[in-house]
């Protein structure tokens, strides 16, 4: 049998820039020489191709033209690998991660996303073990198929489902969080896949790539002393298809009547609003307090426990793809690539 063919796209970001020993400086690191690096690579049990994006980005340069540009790679290669790996900034990568998991439909191969704290050409660095685990997990193969079959994340000896996931720390090697869905893997001594976390894809259905993504969207995160008149400035956008409330706890905001009002006159105009809490774990459930009641009557959507960077990838998607009004709600209350309970 021949060797799991994988392909490792560089989109840039800390994982990919080495030290210059002579300045000090940290510069961005030419992945034709990967193997020159990081010879390890080549004792895996597989083989790798690398691609570049032409010029590699801090993530918090990213965007969703860039998302559609990786979207694309994917596409294009989609038949002659059996896995990818994505390196990318860890700033925004549960972000860029979660859009491609609405983008990917019917994706039936592991792409796994993957960075690090600290340049691959620092001693003390977390990218080697982050890259060599991820492409030993997009390598792995049962009966014939990808063990996983979804868009993963890997940092720190975890692999998490990409759209469950959020930078929680710019310090610690252990950057990333996923407090409504268990890992899907663990590196220890051996790897241990969760099996009955991984999502099962059945029959063999052709990918389809959804490029086309609403961005006029706002993402309104709200706190005590939120002005009346900053809201209604907002939301009087002219652009505005979609609006994310990040609200407090299960789901609550202040029932002062002109917050209500705002809102509720935002949805008569067909514009979807979406609640998901700041916490980064647990669910929105409206109607359980009297601070949340009133959303629930006036039309908002419960984002229940996703993150706010899988609903604001999985609003774009929604939008991009003319959902009617009549029916956002329930397709944006409906799981579609497990980012929800
Ligand atoms: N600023 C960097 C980025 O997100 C940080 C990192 O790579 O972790 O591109």
């Amino acid at each position: 049998m021949s060797k799991p063919h994988i392909l490792l796209i560089y989109t840039g970001g800390t994982i990919g820039m080495i030290k210059d020993f002579k300045t000090g400086a940290l510069k961005n690191f030419n992945f034709d020489e990967l193997l020159k690096h990081i010879p390890e690579l080549r004792l895996l049990d597989c083989q790798i191709t690398t691609q570049s994006f032409k010029t590699p980005i801090d993530s918090s340069n990213m965007k969703p033209e860039y998302w559609v540009t990786l979207a694309e790679i994917i596409e294009k290669n989609y038949h002659d690998f059996d896995g990818f790996v994505v390196l990318h900034g860890s700033d925004t990568m549960s972000y860029t991660a979660s859009a491609m998991s609405f983008m990917l439909e019917n994706l039936s191969k592991p792409l796994i996303f993957t960075g690090s704290q600290l340049p691959i050409g620092d001693l003390r660095t977390d990218a080697k073990e982050n890259l060599i685990t991820s492409i030993q997990i997009a390598a792995v193969q049962e009966k014939g198929k990808p063990k996983v079959q979804e868009v993963g994340l890997y940092f720190e000896y975890k692999l998490y489902r990409a759209n469950r996931t959020t930078k929680i720390n710019a310090e610690h090697f252990e950057a990333f969080a996923s407090l409504n869905c268990p890992p899907l893997a663990e590196s220890g001594v051996h790897l241990v896949f969760n099996d009955h976390v991984l999502l099962k894809k059945k029959g063999q259905k052709k990918l389809k790539v959804h490029k086309n993504l609403e961005t006029g969207i706002l993402l309104i995160k709200m706190f005590p002393g939120l002005h009346k008149e900053t809201l209604s400035h907002l939301l009087s956008w002219k652009d505005v298809k979609g609006v994310i409330l990040e609200t407090f706890g299960s789901g609550n905001v202040t029932n002062e009547p002109w917050l209500t009002h705002a809102l509720s006159e935002i949805i008569k105009k067909n514009i979807p609003v979406v609640n998901v809490t700041q916490c980064s774990g647990g669910s929105v459930t409206m109607g359980l307090y009297e601070t949340s009641t009133q959303l629930k009557e006036i039309g908002v959507i419960s984002g229940k426990d996703s993150t706010t960077e899988a609903a604001l990838g999985k609003m774009m998607f929604l939008l991009g793809k003319g959902i009617k009004p009549s029916l956002f709600k329930a397709h944006f209350e409906t799981p579609i690539c497990g980012e929800m309970t």
